[in-house]
C-alpha cells in the first residue's frame, strides 16, 4: 500500500462521487450529532435516515453542487460505537473528513472491486462496498456492537460509519468508515496480509522489485520464518484478544477475513519515504454557498473554534495545531505536513497505544526495534453460494483444508492456529512449510 494514493481533483472521474459522500457525511454524521444523546433502542438497529440534496437547496439540506441521494444507517448505533467505544472526538471526526474535500484515492487494491479512500489526514479510510456487504453488515449490527462493548481492545475493523450516495441514474454505491491500522506519522517499511490460509498465498519475489512495499501474503511470512515479537505479557493479551475475535467471527459466520500486519522498523524510521509523509493539499474551490461548515448544533457557521462546549479535545487540538504548523512556503504551496505523532484516540487501546501501534518486546517484557500495526480486516464476507463454489473448484486441485475458502468454524480456527504459531513463543504448534 503506498502511504498516500493519488489526490481526487475535480477532474478525477470519481470527483463526482467524492463530493456526495462527503457532503452527505458532512451533513447526515452532524444533524445526528446536534441531537442530545440518548440510550439506543432496538429500532436504532434498523433505523435510516434519508438525505435529498440538490442545486436549490431546503430545510433539511443546503444546497450541492449536484443532484444526489443520501442514507445515513443506523446513524445512532455508529455515534454511539464512535462517541463511547472508539473514543473518537465528534467534531474532530467530522472534520478530518470533511473540512476541506480532499480524499486520496487507493484505486482497488483487492479483488473485490472495492475502492479505498483516505481522508486527508490519513486517519480514516472510506471503503466502497458490495450490497451484499452492506445488508450483511446491518444484519449482524448488534452482534458487532455487543462484541465491540465487551471487548473495547478487540482487533476487529472499527466501523465508524455505513452510508448510501445515490446518483440520479439510480446507481447505489454502500460504503463505510473505518479505521486506517496504518498510522499517518510512520513509514510501513513492509506488510502482511494473513489468512492463515497458504494455497495460492504468495506474493510472487519477482514482482517484489517493481513495487514499492506491496502486501506480502502467508507464504511470504512462512518462508521468511518471521514472528511476531512479543513477551509474555503482549503475547498473552494478544492471544486472548484474537481468540476473542475470531470466536465472534465464527458466531457471525464469516470468513476470508485476514490479519493485516504492519512493521515499521525504529531503525529504518521514517528517512525512506520523508517526501510522502506530506499530502499535497487540493483546495476544492467549492462555490461561497457551499462553504457551510458542520457545527454540534447543526447548523453552519465559520466553525474555526466552535465545538461542544466551546472549544475541541485536546487531541482534536494538536492535529490542528501540527497541521497548521506547516510551513507551506517550505513545502511548497498548497501542501500540509501530517502530524508527526499520534495525538488521537489510539492512546485508549492496548494494542495501538505504542505510537498508534504495538512494540516489540522480549521474553523479559523489555522494548524491542520494532512497532506493529496490527487488525483484523474484510470481515463482511458469509460463507455464501459464490464462496462455497469457490470452496469447491479449489479443493479439487489443491488441499481442501490449506485453500483460502472454507467453511467459516474451520476457517475461524484455522485463523487462530496460524496467528498463535506466528506470535514467538505462542502455542500455535509449528507452521506448514511446504
Ligand atoms: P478482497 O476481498 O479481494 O480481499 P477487499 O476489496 O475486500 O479485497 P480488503 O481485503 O479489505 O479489500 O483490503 C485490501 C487491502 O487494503 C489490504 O490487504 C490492506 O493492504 C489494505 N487495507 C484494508 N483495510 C485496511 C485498514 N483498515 N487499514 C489499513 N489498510 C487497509
Ligand atoms: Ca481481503
Ligand atoms: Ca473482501
Amino acid at each position: 500500500v503506498p502511504l498516500v494514493g493519488n489526490l481526487i481533483g475535480e477532474d478525477h472521474v470519481n470527483y463526482v462521487l467524492m463530493y456526495n459522500m462527503l457532503t452527505g457525511i458532512r451533513i447526515g454524521v452532524s444533524r445526528c450529532q446536534a441531537k442530545i444523546k440518548r440510550p439506543l433502542t432496538d429500532d436504532d438497529f434498523t433505523a435510516r435516515h434519508k438525505f435529498s440534496f440538490d442545486i436549490v437547496g431546503n430545510e433539511l439540506t443546503p444546497s450541492a453542487k449536484y443532484d444526489f441521494k443520501f442514507k445515513d444507517y443506523a446513524p445512532w448505533v455508529f455515534r454511539s460505537l464512535r462517541e463511547e467505544y472508539f473514543h473518537l472526538d465528534p467534531a474532530d471526526y467530522l472534520l478530518s473528513l470533511t473540512s476541506k474535500y480532499i480524499l486520496s484515492e487507493l484505486g482497488s487494491p483487492g479483488k473485490s472491486g472495492s475502492f479505498f479512500y483516505f481522508s486527508r489526514d490519513y486517519r480514516f479510510i472510506i471503503k466502497t462496498i458490495r450490497h451484499s456487504e452492506h445488508k450483511f453488515l446491518l444484519r449482524v449490527l448488534k452482534q458487532y456492537y455487543n462484541h465491540v462493548k465487551e471487548n473495547p481492545h478487540t482487533l476487529l475493523s472499527r466501523f465508524y460509519g455505513l452510508h448510501r450516495v445515490k446518483l440520479p441514474r439510480g446507481r447505489k454505491i454502500h460504503f463505510v468508515i473505518m479505521n486506517n491500522l496504518f498510522p499517518p506519522h510512520k513509514d510501513i517499511h513492509e506488510t502482511y496480509d494473513l489468512k492463515g490460509s497458504t494455497v495460492g498465498r504468495e506474493y510472487p519475489e519477482e514482482l517484489k522489485k517493481h513495487k514499492n512495499n506491496p502486501v506480502l501474503k502467508d507464504m511470504n511470512w512462512i518462508n521468511k520464518g518471521l514472528k511476531l515479537e512479543f513477551g509474555p505479557e503482549k503475547r498473552a493479551l494478544l492471544t486472548e484478544q484474537l481468540r476473542r475475535d475470531k470466536e465472534m467471527l465464527k458466531a457471525i459466520d464469516v470468513m476470508d477475513y485476514s490479519l493485516l500486519v504492519g512493521i515499521h522498523n525504529m531503525r529504518r524510521g521514517n528517512r525512506d519515504n520523508v517526501r510522502k509523509n506530506t499530502l499535497k493539499v487540493f483546495d476544492p474551490d467549492i462555490p461561497h454557498t457551499h462553504r457551510r461548515r458542520p457545527t454540534l448544533s447543526g447548523g453552519s457557521v465559520n466553525h474555526q473554534h466552535k465545538a461542544k462546549g466551546g472549544t475541541f479535545s485536546p487531541e482534536a487540538i494538536a492535529v490542528r495545531r501540527a497541521m497548521r504548523e506547516s510551513d507551506p512556503k517550505r513545502l511548497g504551496k498548497g501542501t500540509i505536513r501530517l502530524p508527526e505523532e499520534d495525538t488521537g484516540e489510539r492512546q485508549h487501546f492496548i494494542f495501538y497505544q505504542d505510537e498508534g501501534g504495538l512494540r516489540a518486546t522480549d521474553e523479559t517484557n523489555e522494548n524491542m526495534g520494532t512497532i506493529y500495526y496490527l487488525g483484523v480486516i474484510d470481515i463482511l464476507t458469509p460463507y455464501g453460494v459464490v464462496k462455497k463454489l469457490e470452496h469447491f473448484w479449489k479443493g479439487l486441485s489443491a488441499d481442501r483444508h490449506k485453500i483460502s475458502p472454507v467453511p467459516p468454524p474451520e476457517y475461524a480456527e484455522r485463523f487462530f492456529t496460524f496467528m498463535k504459531a506466528i506470535i514467538r513463543g505462542g502455542d500455535g504448534g509449528e507452521l506448514f512449510k511446504p
